[in-house]
């Protein structure tokens, strides 16, 4: 088995958010870290635990190490199809790995055809990209991401690149239940979508209101229907995650015992019992900022029209959302993306004077104050170790490696003068080891530990002091023990 000493860098314990003692190296064998020696410094013969034939040796020229990063909610496939979409979906995939995001979750995905082609692609190395844990969605009949199959809905779907197939078919990301459906019936649909669609995630959906109208009335799970699914993916040893931007559904994913919630709850405050329910449990969440955020505009009409807060956030974004357009988009699609933007930014709901968007921006707007609260009560009552990073990539302005967004709109919640309650070492737990426990992978990756995959990035400068790093170019990047970026012109020393 191939073995590879790098010497000459600064690892990061994600965990104890510091460095490991200077002279400490890692040695991979095949694609795992094997050891973790402390080397007598740079430039000297490493002593090695035993004998290390073939062991080939790299000099990270004192840079930082830190483990593989993660985006735990992203949509590849919305959008475009045929040749374009495929061109965006390959650049998606590349920037990931140029940032060292090497674990991502596909949130839902209407039909698994294409979610299983790249896939398969990466795997066979035919296209660079991370690892991809592609959830299947678990709905009531008519829920809100299971939408009823009707001629018009169809068309919408079609307008904003969604293609749901027959939710019976094997192919599809959706699997739908009647309303009455016993608790039962849910754990088995979690057996059929993880034995017969390959699901490695179990994604539920919490919200009242129908997609596309954002009209209320669309059917939610009992709590023991909730409670089956949650537990069967339990047994079966798949994570659960569960859309969500109420309070009550808050309350009912925390008390299901759901690995992790997606988004946050808007509409109204959570209270300090909701609070004790989370801390004493184990879900953890992603409020998806990037996403939550890019949905509040000063438009037309809305409800929140004049907030100061969203002020606040129209001086930050205008700079940070054109770049990252720019990078995030082929230039075929880009006009249309930055035409979206230009045109909310001039609180002007009809995007490209076609679409009207109004309905679920004004929707979504109690973001930037009732969810931005409810995110920092859950900061405030110790819930950094369980925030985790997720775009929502798709559905927002960015790609799935734009994970530097995410960095920058939770600073924004979160961080005033006077009050930072987020650090370095929270950016990048949140970006690693937390992101890591949402996916149910703590197990192989977001530490660089002894056993654990061999997904190392190496940066230029410190994530600890500069948070800004995560998420943007990594100077080289191991995936699986294979170098697969090498920006900074690493190489191999053999020294057998
Ligand atoms: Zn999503």
């Amino acid at each position: 088995m191939e073995r590879i000493l790098i010497k000459n860098a600064r690892i990061v314990d994600v965990q104890a958010g510091k460095h490991l003692p200077e002279g400490t190296g890692i040695l991979i064998e095949g694609d795992r870290i094997q050891a973790m020696p402390m080397l007598e410094g740079p430039g000297e013969k490493p002593a090695l635990p035993g004998d290390l034939p073939d062991c080939r040796v790299i000099d990270a020229g004192g840079r930082t190490l830190i483990p593989g990063m993660f985006n735990t909610h992203c949509h590849l496939h919305m959008g475009p199809r045929g040749i374009v979409g495929a061109r965006q979906t390959v650049k998606s995939l590349a920037d990931c790995i140029d940032r060292g995001v090497t674990n991502i979750r596909d949130a839902l995905c209407y039909d698994l055809r294409d979610s299983r082609e790249w896939s398969g692609r990466i795997a066979k190395g035919s296209v660079a990209g991370p690892r991809i844990q592609q959830a299947v969605h678990i709905s009531i009949e008519g829920g809100t991401y299971a939408p009823v199959r009707h001629p018009k809905t169809l068309l919408q779907l079609a307008a904003i690149g969604l293609r749901p197939l027959d939710y019976e078919r094997v192919e599809s990301g959706v699997i739908t239940l009647r309303p009455d459906a016993p608790p039962q019936d849910f754990r088995d649909a979690v057996n059929r979508a993880i034995d017969l669609r390959g699901a490695g995630a179990i994604k539920l959906c919490d919200q009242p209101e129908h997609f596309l109208s954002y009209q209320p009335g669309a059917p939610l799970l009992s709590q023991a229907q909730l409670d089956a699914a949650v537990d069967q993916a339990r047994v079966r040893g798949v994570p659960a995650t569960m859309h969500n931007v109420t309070a009550a559904g808050f309350r009912r994913a925390v008390r299901s015992g759901m690995t992790s919630t997606a988004h946050i709850p808007l509409d109204a405050l959570l209270d300090q019992a909701d609070i004790d329910a989370f801390m004493t449990g184990q879900t953890m969440f992603e409020p998806t900022l990037s996403l939550t955020y890019f949905l509040c505009y000063h438009l037309r009409g809305s409800r929140l029209c004049g907030d100061p807060e969203i002020d606040r956030l129209d001086a930050m974004r205008s700079p940070t959302y054109e770049r990252v357009i720019d990078e995030s988009w082929i230039p075929e699609l880009r006009p249309f993306r930055m035409g979206i933007h230009r045109m909310l930014a001039a609180g002007n709901p009809k995007v490209l004077g076609l679409i009207d968007v109004g309905t679920p921006f004004n929707y979504y707007q109690p973001i930037v104050t009732t969810g931005a609260e409810n995110v920092r009560r859950l900061i405030d009552a110790g819930a950094a170790a369980r925030l985790s990073c997720g775009t929502d990539a798709g559905a927002s302005n960015c790609g799935p490696a734009a994970i530097d967004l995410e960095m920058t709109m939770l600073d924004f919640a979160l961080n005033r003068p006077g009050r930072n309650p987020l650090a370095g070492a929270d950016f990048l737990r949140t970006a690693t080891i937390n992101s890591a426990r949402s996916l149910g992978l703590e197990a192989d990756f977001g530490t660089l530990e002894p056993g654990k995959v061999a997904d190392i990035a190496v940066l230029d400068g410190n994530p600890l002091a500069d948070w800004k790093l995560i998420g943007r170019p990594v100077a080289a990047l191991f995936k699986a023990g294979r170098l697969v970026v090498n920006r900074c012109g690493l190489h191999f020393d053999c020294r057998s």
